[in-house]
């Protein structure tokens, strides 16, 4: 093919009037251009129009299958909802709902009101908000609680969390002001005493979510640091990162948290909780009410589906072991090794592949430490990319010149859709 013998934009759309077509037809005979004059051959121009045409059609945020190993991947959505959290979203935004109408009274309602008494009842808190996510729930409570004032935090808790997110530009964005107490690696309850003045509002304390510190390392327990706290009448607030109803390794509870002296606790909804993205704060009712007056509130708040899906989420805690049966992030990180086996053994002997051990990961800032053992169905490293683009596409980890499918991460409802990807991929 010649470039004149290339057809106009009108006639390759032909003719059509939607504009998409047309931007299809056009990228299309650019691109054919550059081919040309490369001297490739351009191939069929119709039948790439109407690739680009679906392509332009198709959702860009789409499912994907991780085969990464990490369980609450955060360039991967993080936690996959339970479905009982997805019926809920379903139901409440396939019409209208009571979002902010109280049915009893026929009057304004809060959204709040849904999942206050559940969040009662599984933390033991006097009362809760919930926010977009656990950075809104920080940045909101640091500004209710010490805007123009000084917040106490520990050398060892100025933490960046992720995508450069960290802890000192919060604080100063929420208008408070940072006062460094401790070293980097021992900080002492008495460190805190120590700083405290007349202008202190807050102390804040930052779980190590996605780092561990070892070696000459001291930090005083949540209860020493309440004692402080309620010797100096100021408030505690303390930042779970991730938090979990759950027992899961040395992660501590919002419960436990709270019984042992902070007076407010903030973490997600989409990490080892396991629903939807949400930022959660329980704790002391008056400290509660100040986050909910405040006017960023309104800038932060949950929006339906959110807190639809996180209500069905919730209410799986109200009886764990049914939590631990159906919230995914949680059946993951309990699934017997064997059964991992036995998927990564069925995949590989659908697609002609080889198991491997592998370590699977919690990720999203959780648990760092934490090694899940794992199998893998290895595949050949050159399918990578066209596994990424296929649909749905399967994200993989390259180790050792292969395509590793770690199955943790993998459903058994999904190994098929992985086996088809990789047979259609070759
Ligand atoms: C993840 C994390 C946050 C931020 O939570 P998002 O829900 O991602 O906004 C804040 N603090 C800590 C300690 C975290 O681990």
């Amino acid at each position: 093919m010649e470039l004149r013998d290339l057809p106009s934009v009108d006639e390759l759309s032909r003719g059509s009037e939607d504009p998409l077509a047309v931007d299809a037809a056009r990228l299309v005979l650019a691109q054919a251009r550059e081919e040309i004059r490369a001297g490739a051959d351009p191939g069929d121009l119709a039948r790439r129009v109407g690739d680009e045409l679906r392509a332009a059609r198709r959702p860009a945020l789409r499912r994907v299958l991780n085969a990464t190993g990490v369980l609450v991947h955060t360039n991967l959505g993080r936690a996959p909802l339970p479905a009982a959290a997805i019926e809920r979203a379903l139901e409440v935004g396939r019409g209208y709902s009571n979002l902010e109408y109280d049915l009893a009274d026929g009057s304004r309602g809060s959204r709040q009101d849904h999942v206050a008494s559940i969040l009662r009842r599984l933390t033991g808190a006097e009362a809760a908000i919930v926010v977009n996510n656990n950075a809104a729930a920080m940045l909101l409570a640091l500004a209710a609680l010490a805007e123009g004032r000084e917040v106490l935090v520990s050398r060892g808790e100025l933490i960046e969390i992720g995508d450069g997110f960290r802890i000192p530009d919060v604080l100063a964005r929420s208008g408070a002001r940072l006062v460094e107490v401790g070293s980097t690696n021992r900080t002492r309850a008495s460190d805190y005493d120590g700083a405290a003045g007349d202008d202190t509002a807050l102390i804040l304390r930052v779980h190590q979510s996605n780092f561990r510190v070892v070696g000459f390392v001291e930090r005083p327990t949540l209860k020493e640091l309440a004692a402080v706290a309620r010797a100096r009448s100021l408030p505690l607030l303390d930042d779970l990162g991730s938090g979990a109803f759950v027992d899961i390794a040395d992660e501590p509870t919002a419960r436990d948290a709270l019984a042992n002296g902070a007076d407010l606790v903030c973490f997600s909804g989409d990490k080892l909780l396991g629903g939807p993205q949400a930022g959660i704060v329980v704790g002391r009712a008056d400290l509660v009410e100040l986050l909910r007056r405040h006017p960023l509130h309104r800038a932060m708040r949950i929006d339906k589906l959110s807190l639809a899906a996180l209500e069905g989420t919730l209410l799986l805690y109200l009886e764990p072991a049914r939590a631990l049966a159906e919230v995914p992030v949680l059946r993951m990180l309990h699934e017997d090794v064997e059964s991992v086996r036995e998927r990564a053994e069925r995949l590989a002997a659908e697609v002609g592949g080889e198991v491997e051990e592998t370590v699977a990961r919690v990720g999203g800032g959780a648990l760092p430490l934490v090694e899940l053992p794992s199998f893998a169905c290895a595949v050949e490293e050159s399918l990578a990319a066209r596994l990424r683009l296929g649909e749905p596409p399967v994200i993989g980890v390259l180790r050792d010149g292969r395509l590793l499918l770690d199955c943790r991460t993998l459903a058994d409802d999904e190994l098929g859709a992985v086996a088809a990807a990789v047979i259609a991929c070759r």
